[in-house]
């Protein structure tokens, strides 16, 4: 009867341990911590092949290398952690109707016929309040016409980013964190596409773009930029990342920036 308890034990523990490592793996993918974890693959090599040939001196180096590193890599990717801690505890929730969704994509598709720029970022479960706090409050209900005369050249409050939390647009001339991400470097995108990859890197928000330069509408979220959508394509993205579940989005955001490359 023991015997048969601990080998249960050990099933579920290595199955656990496999769905960790899997949702890791998921979530790592095709990020910039990617490239490292290949890196630390490397360095796990070159230690195993150094023990293996009593090269002590180089295995000793590495030995000492691996707190600093620790430390360094939490530092570097605070922000991925930070979003990956987040999204633990949000399964099944979203905050954004479809009508929300249809308001913000008719507003989208407007501007982007008259090329005039927008930006637009919908609260999920992180609090935005210190970006909230960077703009002006505004506190009303989000429709298509409040968010194209919000972006209206002439408007006062068409500079910087509209918040959206529940359905109301809170503030509007926000400002955004830019993305230090060098795919996104200056010379590839402006100010404002930079701002809205920043800000879905910093927190879970999802991020609408409309360029001024081209007219074009993208959608950010974690980290990553999805170009090019018509008004059908920006609803059903925003649906993807609203209603179905972080893993899901995680690897469908994956997969489409894949193709674009
Ligand atoms: P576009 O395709 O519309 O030209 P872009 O990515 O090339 O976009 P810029 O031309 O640099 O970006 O756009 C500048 C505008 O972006 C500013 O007028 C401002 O409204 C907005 N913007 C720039 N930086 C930020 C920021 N940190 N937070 C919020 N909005 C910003
Ligand atoms: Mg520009």
């Amino acid at each position: 009867m023991m015997h048969a308890i601990s080998y249960w034990k050990i099933v579920l523990e290595i199955v656990i341990l496999w769905y960790v490592v899997y949702m890791v793996f998921l979530f790592v993918k095709g990020t910039r911590a990617w490239q490292l974890m290949k890196g630390l693959v490397v360095i796990g090599v070159i230690f195993f092949i150094t023990q293996q040939l009593g090269l002590d001196a180089i295995n000793w180096v590495l030995t000492r290398l691996v707190p600093i590193s620790i430390l360094s890599l939490v530092i570097i990717f605070q922000p991925e952690i930070r979003r990956g801690l987040t999204q633990l505890g949000q399964f099944g929730k979203h905050q954004a109707s479809v009508e929300l969704i249809e308001e913000i994509a008719g507003a989208a598709a407007n501007l982007s016929r008259r090329k005039t720029g927008a930006l637009m970022v919908v609260e999920r479960e992180v609090g935005l309040k210190s970006y909230i706090e960077s703009g002006t409050p505004v506190d009303a209900k989000v429709t298509n016409y409040l968010l194209t005369s919000v972006f209206m050249p002439q408007s006062p409050l068409h500079d910087g980013a509209v918040i959206i939390e529940r359905g109301r647009l809170i503030a509007a001339g926000c400002v955004l964190p830019l993305t230090e991400d060098e795919k996104a470097s200056p010379k590839a995108y402006g100010m404002r596409h930079r701002a809205a990859i920043g800000i879905s890197e910093e927190t879970d928000a999802v991020c609408i773009v409309v360029s001024e330069e081209t007219g074009a509408v993208s959608v950010a979220h974690a980290g990553k930029l999805t170009h090019g959508l018509d008004e059908e394509a920006l609803i059903k993205t925003l649906k993807n990342l609203f209603y179905s579940s972080p893993k899901k989005n995680a690897s469908f955001m994956f997969f489409k920036n894949r193709k674009k490359k």
